[in-house]
């Protein structure tokens, strides 16, 4: 596997002419349902971008949620925008790069994770044809990735140790817990007595603490975490600065990193100890190589957040992963986490690893019969006007 970064190598994949944008939606049911402190989902609204080009398809996923309480963009708004704005401005390019999507698409403001799905998807089909992976395009270093796994809030502490002590089980190299204002000391503390001090263990909290909270926060210190992740509402580094002088267990910043830009701030400014890289919310992947370059300049250790991505999502997680700044487990758990049956392969953990998957583009192929059968809304075919 090439050690190339993928600005690098961009050349080797040559531009495709695109002919026609292709919107599918499914609604994929979770195995069990995902509560953060947002709220309770019970299955996966996802929305997947098909490109069609002279060179062939490709495929990117966007990773909004259903409703938006995560973050301001959400399914329908992306489908929107990338029907009446982002594709129709792709498609008058004709002939495009996936290094050149971004720039294509920079006139609307924001909705970065509608950008990503249709930068990913340009990427793909290119490097279908070049017959290139993801992976070797990315730059990765290691052939398979530590895992680590998201656990939601539960009804109770009982059904909290034994969801915990399944993927310790399965073989998870870490834990992760969301928690909220009413759940949060006495969950991390059992969960800690069950895995012992030396298991990786850290917390999410979503943007659900004010500042108010830090001597509250402060009492974490005493669970040896990996991190506290994202306590404060995302525009507010200040208040992340304050928490991070405030606590011993490290800050990581995750809703507010949008850009490289704000990555590189974040972090001179000591708001951010680690850095969470989700290439949904910043725009796709090649800014999300931007971030972890930046952080790996900057010896900032980052990891590969989730974002309840189906195989196609997480085979382009998986890649990015094994990138060398990238020494933290992510969250880029196996298909069955979520799903009892994935879109594409399944992902499945071995010794608590994902393999990068290494044929062409993604490297995964979109299952046609489940596309129909999860189907939530017709497709969407924009072409040229
Ligand atoms: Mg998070």
């Amino acid at each position: 596997m090439t050690t190339a970064a993928a600005v690098h190598t961009s050349g080797s994949a040559l531009p495709v002419v695109l002919e026609a944008v292709e919107l599918h939606r499914v609604a994929m049911p979770l195995v069990r349902p995902f509560e953060t402190s947002f709220g309770r989902q019970t299955a996966r609204d996802v929305l997947l971008v098909r490109v069609l080009t002279d060179a062939g398809e490709g495929w990117g996923e966007c990773v909004a949620m259903a409703d938006p309480f995560y973050s301001s963009e959400y399914v329908e708004g992306c489908s929107a925008v990338i029907r009446d704005y982002l594709a129709p401005a792709l498609l008058a390019a004709q002939t495009v790069r996936a290094p050149d999507v971004a720039g294509l698409l920079d006139f609307v403001v924001g909705h970065r994770m509608a950008k990503a799905a249709l930068e990913t998807a340009v990427l793909d089909a290119q490097l279908r044809a070049a017959g290139v992976s993801f992976g070797e395009y990315f730059g990765a270093v290691r052939p398979e990735v530590d895992c680590g796994v998201s656990v939601g809030i539960a009804p109770s502490i009982d059904a909290l140790l034994e969801e915990v002590a399944g993927y310790r089980d399965e073989g998870y190299r870490r834990i992760k817990l969301k928690i909220k204002p009413g759940w949060d000391l006495e969950p991390v503390a059992a969960v800690r007595t069950l895995l012992g001090p030396d298991a990786l263990l850290q917390v999410d909290a979503n943007t659900a603490y004010t500042i108010a909270d830090i001597d509250h926060l402060r009492e974490l210190d005493a669970f040896g975490l990996l991190l506290i992740e994202q306590p404060f509402v995302e525009e507010d580094i200040a208040a992340h600065v304050r928490l991070a002088r405030a606590i011993d267990t490290p800050v990581c910043l995750d809703e507010s990193i949008t850009s490289v830009g704000v990555a590189i701030d974040a972090i001179e400014r000591d708001a951010t100890a680690i850095v969470n890289i989700k290439a949904g919310r910043v725009g796709g992947y090649l800014e999300a190589i931007r971030i972890h370059d930046a952080c790996l300049d900057r010896d900032v250790p980052v990891w590969c957040g989730g974002m309840l991505e189906t195989g196609l999502g997480r085979a382009a997680n998986v890649a990015l992963a094994a990138l060398p700044g990238f020494t933290l487990p992510g969250d880029t758990s196996a298909s069955n986490r979520y799903f009892a049956d994935d879109l594409t392969e399944s992902f499945v953990l071995v010794d608590g690893r994902l393999a990068v998957p290494a044929g062409p583009g993604s490297g995964v192929t979109v299952r046609a019969e489940l596309l129909a059968e999860w189907r939530s809304r017709p497709t969407q075919l924009i072409t040229r006007v």
